[in-house]
């Protein structure tokens, strides 16, 4: 990529390291950002930092936030005896966005995945665990349909057996493989409704 100057070379570099972005589309971001008002770069910038530096894990549920505890944990018109485990921020949105879940949430950060080397120690289940010794009527486990959310639901329902909380895993109208995230809320809300007893 000589062809450009080395500042040039090096934007396009470094947007070509973000995800599903490729080396033509960061060459056309980067011509992008080299075109646009000094002021609307600063912005940009400005709020990449400021989310780095400032976006942390709540806490509690260990969804990200700006916050100690984010705002679905420090309200008090959420029951906090029914717990929502999710794999990932995104997947809760998804269900924040039905507006119907009146819960909590608990955010694994990921999933077991033999094949990947990922597992119960790699995501926040210790943490789930000692959640869990306080009042706590159900727990709904929300993985994902996929191989690596289903070992996680069976690894944690085996785990919270002993405890006699009531467990709780979605019905099975979110298609198998599917991602939460991209699921219309009204499948959500069924997959919800018709959980079943783990
Ligand atoms: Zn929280």
């Amino acid at each position: 990529m000589d062809y450009y100057s080395e500042t040039i070379s090096r934007l396009i570099a470094e947007l070509g390291h973000l995800p599903g972005v490729g080396t033509k589309s960061a060459q056309r971001l980067a011509f992008h950002i080299i075109n646009m008002p000094e002021e609307q770069v600063r912005q940009l910038t400005d709020t990449i930092l400021s989310a780095r530096t400032n976006v942390r894990y709540c806490k509690e549920c260990f969804t990200l936030t700006d916050r100690e505890l984010c705002p679905i944990c420090s309200s008090d018109k959420r029951d906090h005896h029914i717990i929502m485990v999710v794999e990932n921020s995104r997947d809760l949105a998804a269900y924040e966005k039905t507006g119907q879940y009146r819960g909590v949430y608990h955010v694994l950060q990921g999933a077991i995945s033999p094949m990947l080397g990922i597992g119960p120690n790699d995501i926040r289940l210790k943490e789930l665990l000692i959640r869990l010794q306080g009042d706590v009527d159900e727990v709904i486990i929300a993985t994902n349909p996929t191989v690596e959310g289903e070992a996680t639901a069976m690894y944690l329902s085996k785990l919270l057996k002993p405890t006699g909380i009531r467990v709780t895993r979605i019905a099975s109208g979110v298609p198998v493989g599917g991602d939460l995230e991209y699921i219309d809320e009204v499948t959500l809300l069924k997959a919800l409704e018709n959980r079943k007893e783990l």
